[in-house]
């Protein structure tokens, strides 16, 4: 057996696209998880071309290459948890449920990233069908903001109560539990709704205006990876997940002139 020193961090998987303007993606996890105490590794899905202002395109990996990336990790590491975000097509898709179904991961958070704020579809139709059908399944948690919980079901979501409605059809195709993220009721206040086969939970907070909010999606599911990684439950993580990005945004460096990144290393936080 490995020696492993007592101050190992948890080693967590970041399955999603690069953007090298770093806002969002891999960098972005890898920075969340470093803020949260593990110790981020990642595996590139699609190249894509952006900065703040404009999404310019993509070049997506192969499923070959995904195999390529995910099987030395997965023989060298004992990987915690998995946060899956972009996947651009069904190939993809499919070489990531080939890696978890021979693989047990004990927390699977997998961010359905379907479009970009600036309009530009990140994943194709198949891909969001075996997405849907295949990973699902899997996933400890599944985390789409209302937009996407509306293209995953077909239902209108327009307040708290339709999208505990969407949360539920989406727990009904295999997930744990279902975070629908981000509905803003009033203009004044976001709701999250966590629905899981106890009980559903609202989440309220007061709505953040800012325009430095590029990735938001991508640090929410790397942190509610990395404290189930360290042993906390998600009732427990989603509150600290959302402090921790209403300081990220209020902290936020006002870097490049379009929809800025966060700061993921917001000033006295603290685990
Ligand atoms: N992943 C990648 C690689 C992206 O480029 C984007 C958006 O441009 C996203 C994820 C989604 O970002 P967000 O966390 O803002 O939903």
């Amino acid at each position: 057996m490995t020696f492993m020193p007592p101050n190992t961090p948890p080693v967590v998987l970041a399955i999603a696209g690069f953007d090298p303007s770093a806002g969002a993606g891999v960098l972005a996890d890898i920075k969340t998880m470093s803020a949260f105490g593990c110790y981020g590794i990642g595996v590139v899905t699609s190249l894509t071309i952006q900065n703040t202002q404009r999404f310019f395109g993509a070049s997506h990996q192969s499923g070959g290459m995904i195999k390529n990336q995910l099987e030395p990790l997965f023989a060298d590491f004992a990987i915690a948890a998995v946060k899956t975000g972009m996947l651009p097509t069904a190939e993809v898709v499919e070489e990531v449920v080939a890696a978890l179904s021979s693989n047990f991961v004990p927390h699977i958070v997998i961010d359905p990233v379907i479009r970009s704020t600036s309009g530009y579809d990140l994943i194709d139709e198949d891909a969001l069908a075996a997405l849907v059908e295949r990973l699902f399944p899997f996933a400890s948690v599944v985390t789409p903001n209302w937009e996407e919980s509306e293209r995953i079901t077909g239902i209108a979501v327009r307040d708290a109560a339709s999208a505990e409605q969407a949360a539920r059809a989406i727990l009904a195709l295999g997930p744990r539990a279902v975070l629908v993220k981000g509905g803003d009721v009033d203009g004044e206040t976001a709701t999250d709704v966590l629905v899981d086969a106890a009980d559903a939970v609202s989440y309220r907070a007061p709505k953040m205006q800012s325009r430095n909010t590029h990735g938001t999606g991508c640090a929410m599911a790397s942190v509610l990876a990395c404290l189930l990684a360290r042993g906390s439950t998600l009732r427990e993580s989603i509150p600290i997940a959302k402090e921790y990005i209403r300081r990220a945004i209020q902290s936020a460096p006002g870097l490049g002139s379009g929809n800025g990144p966060l700061n993921h290393f917001p000033p006295e936080w603290k685990l």
